[in-house]
């Protein structure tokens, strides 16, 4: 009944609380104050492993963490499991984002008047000291917006429009959002597993 989440983002802990059933306690890594390993990982999946695995043997607590990121297809799916890192040091998310339309004009002047193919990838898993429980991944399609668009979610959510849709997740409330999005996709695969 008691479940460590193994993220130190809030905007991923707040959503995956919400995805939880209500009986189950849970804990995060920074209310433990345990630092995240090194994803020396090559796949979300990989990465989500390192993580549930190293969390759950400090801890002894049976642990679901996650991997996530942005791929665009033009951009051979960059930045894929550097996501994160494409903010700096500090995940500033507006510098993230400059770097996707930079390398988006060098790959092609005229991307504006295209259609850049991109989707949001998620992999969860959960582990309990070195054993897997269970690893899955989850995706939403969409494309990248000519701009940043909306103040709501965090990350690449302003430039990312997913499929079918007008909006930016950055435009849209968080109650819309998550039921579109690569975690909940996830989440709906690992369901089984708590
Ligand atoms: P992780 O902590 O290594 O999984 O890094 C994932 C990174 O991918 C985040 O820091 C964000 O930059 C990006 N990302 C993942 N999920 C989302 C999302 O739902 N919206 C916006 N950005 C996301």
């Amino acid at each position: 009944t008691k479940l460590l989440v193994g993220t130190n983002n809030k905007g991923k802990l707040r959503e995956i609380r919400n995805l939880l059933p209500k009986n189950i306690k849970i804990l995060s890594i920074s209310d433990l104050k345990i630092k995240s390993p090194k994803e020396n990982g090559k796949t979300f999946k990989e990465n989500s492993l390192i993580k549930s695995r190293y969390f759950s043997k400090k801890t002894n607590l049976m642990c679901l963490a996650d991997d996530s990121g942005l791929e665009i297809d033009i951009l051979k799916k960059s930045p894929g499991i550097y996501s994160a890192r494409w903010g700096g040091k500090n995940s500033d998310f507006k510098k993230a984002i400059k770097k996707v339309y930079r390398e988006l004009y060098k790959k092609d002047k005229n991307w504006k008047n295209k259609i850049i193919k991109a989707r949001f990838a998620c992999s969860l898993s959960i582990s309990y000291l070195n054993k897997k429980i269970a690893c899955v991944l989850g995706k939403v399609e969409g494309s990248i917006s000519n701009e940043p668009k909306g103040q709501n979610g965090f990350g690449y959510d302003p430039i990312f429009i997913p499929k079918n849709k007008k909006k930016t997740f950055g435009e849209m409330k968080s109650s819309q959002k998550y039921k579109l999005d690569h975690r909940y996709q996830a989440f709906k695969k690992i369901k089984k597993f708590l």
